[in-house]
């Protein structure tokens, strides 16, 4: 279990728990301001956060109060935590209000719109009033679910996002080259900028061929989590690196990969 199950799962994943998704939750003035931000001021609120957090993790020594600080501010503002399909199948299950938004990442790194956000609860009702001419596509439940199951085979990542945790506003649908959670990620190996999965994968040695040399799977991991092993002609996992993103199995014919619980395998258990 994550923190955010700790400790506001109630047993289940905290992304799961309807409890979090209740219209109470924006009686929270502080939440309330921060939904505010993201609709009104749009990409101008991931420009500043970024900045922020990146002002903070350029500091020639991040140091472990640094890193204390990070950790203390990230689940107050728009963070997020891999999912899987599955999950976020779920996910918009318990939620309602659907709208497709444009991608702040994409619209930050290469400055092109497309409307791959997710969004549901507080959000369509808060960008109506805050930027009415705005794009927002709305949709139902089930083409969100259309919608994410087409993604998932594009080979998308979806991420949910809460606003201030653990309240999920979204499930976003983006890509390692412009999700900027993972630049935030990455250079510092900042756990608090965007969470792994639960679950990570095991390969069958039963069903897995290798695919001679050529597997459709390791180039699918933006994570470098696969490599084929010569020696046994199978794909090999590196638990520590997966992130539980289950978009490896999309590419595999053989159906040999699956998923599995984080905390049944020792090297990824608690490693988030
Ligand atoms: S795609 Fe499937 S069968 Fe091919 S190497 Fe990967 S896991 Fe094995
Ligand atoms: S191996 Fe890579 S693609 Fe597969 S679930 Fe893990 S991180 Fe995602």
């Amino acid at each position: 279990m994550c923190e955010f199950c700790e400790k506001h799962g109630h047993g289940n994943r905290w992304y799961l728990n309807p409890d979090n998704y209740s219209d109470e939750m924006m009686a929270d003035r502080d939440r309330q301001k921060l939904v505010e931000e993201i609709c009104g001021y749009g990409i101008d609120y991931y420009i500043n956060f970024s900045s922020k957090v990146t002002g903070l993790a350029g500091w020639p020594a991040l140091g472990t109060a640094i890193k204390a600080a990070i950790k203390r501010l990230a689940p107050k503002q728009h963070g997020g935590q891999i999912v899987s399909l599955e999950d976020s199948l779920e996910i918009i299950s318990i939620a309602n209000n659907f709208v497709l938004l444009p991608c702040a990442c994409k619209r930050l790194v290469v400055n092109k719109e497309e409307l791959c956000c997710l969004n549901f609860g507080p959000i369509r009702d808060m960008q109506r009033s805050l930027l009415p001419d705005g794009p927002m596509e709305e949709i139902t439940l089930a083409e969100a679910r259309e919608y994410l199951v087409g993604k998932d085979a594009e080979g998308r990542i979806h991420q949910v996002l809460y606003a201030k945790a653990p309240m999920p506003v979204c499930v976003c649908n983006c890509d390692l080259q412009w999700c900027t959670s993972f630049k935030q990620r990455f250079p510092h190996n900042i756990p608090e900028a965007v969470f792994k999965g639960h679950e990570v994968i095991v390969v069958s040695e039963e069903l897995c061929d290798g695919c001679g040399g050529d597997a459709p799977c390791v180039e699918r991991c933006g994570f470098g989590a696969l490599a084929y092993d010569e020696e046994t002609g199978k794909v090999m996992v590196d638990h520590a690196l997966c992130f539980g993103c289950g978009l490896c199995r999309v590419a595999c014919a053989r159906d040999a990969i699956a998923l599995l619980s984080r905390s049944l395998i020792p090297v990824a258990s608690g490693n988030w």
